[in-house]
């Protein structure tokens, strides 16, 4: 399947994407997670994108139109894809039609997570991220078993640098102004599939329906 998971910080996206990869050996492909490992390992794409994303901002369109022009050629994406946390604006969903067709691949649709802004808010102050394999936990509803230790790979489980009230506030209203349009440019594009998304299980067998799988 070839699927863009579109959604606010903390819709799911990243939850939903890796129940998918289960089901047809599709790889999900998280910006976010690139650009935190990259940062990680103090590369130059790190040290271009670290301010950015620390005060909550959107990195550049034309470091991450660099990143997925790669990525998307790579072997493991021929089973399938899930985008999950691209595009982010609409000139990265432009360039992205181009670079597909490019390629001569078409998406089966575009996910649009909705959820409502206070669980939100409320998932995203109690989320923990495994620095290592980027698992997600939640201190409330789904504590790794070890506190502070991912139960996968054993990695650091912390709270994300960007996953402060402020940067957390500033993350939503860049959502809201560059991101959200884009459900307007896929409902044109007649390919946006609205799903309520309070539980992953139910948005995942929506999008198997959907799927016909
Ligand atoms: P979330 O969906 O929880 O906000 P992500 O892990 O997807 O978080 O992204 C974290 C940060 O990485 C973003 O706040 C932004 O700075 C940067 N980022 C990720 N993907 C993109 C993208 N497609 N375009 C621009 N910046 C991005
Ligand atoms: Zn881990």
């Amino acid at each position: 399947m070839r699927l863009i998971l579109l959604g606010a910080p903390g819709a799911g996206k990243g939850t939903v994407a890796k129940m998918l990869t289960e089901i047809d050996g599709s790889v999900q492909i998280s910006t976010g997670d690139i650009l935190r490992g990259a940062v990680k390992d103090g590369t130059e794409l790190g040290k271009q994108a670290e301010a950015f994303m620390k005060a909550g901002d959107l990195v550049p369109d034309e470091l991450i139109m660099g990143i997925m022009g790669e990525r998307l050629k790579e072997k493991d994406c021929e089973p399938g894809f899930l985008l999950d946390g691209f595009p982010r604006t609409i000139p990265q969903a432009e360039a992205l039609k181009t670079l597909l067709a490019d390629l001569g691949l078409a998406l089966d649709g575009v996910v649009n997570l909705n959820v409502p802004r206070d669980v939100i808010l409320d998932r995203l102050t109690t989320r923990r991220t495994c620095t290592d394999c980027g698992a997600i936990y939640n201190v409330k509803s789904n504590p790794p078993k070890e506190e502070g230790q991912c139960d996968k790979c054993g990695g650091p489980v912390v709270q994300r640098d960007d996953e402060t009230e402020e940067a957390i506030s500033k993350r939503l209203d860049v959502y809201n102004e560059k991101t959200a349009p884009l459900a307007g440019f896929y409902q044109n594009e007649g390919m946006l599939w609205d799903i309520e998304a309070t539980s992953s299980g139910v948005v995942v067998n929506t999008i198997k329906e959907k799927l016909g799988l």
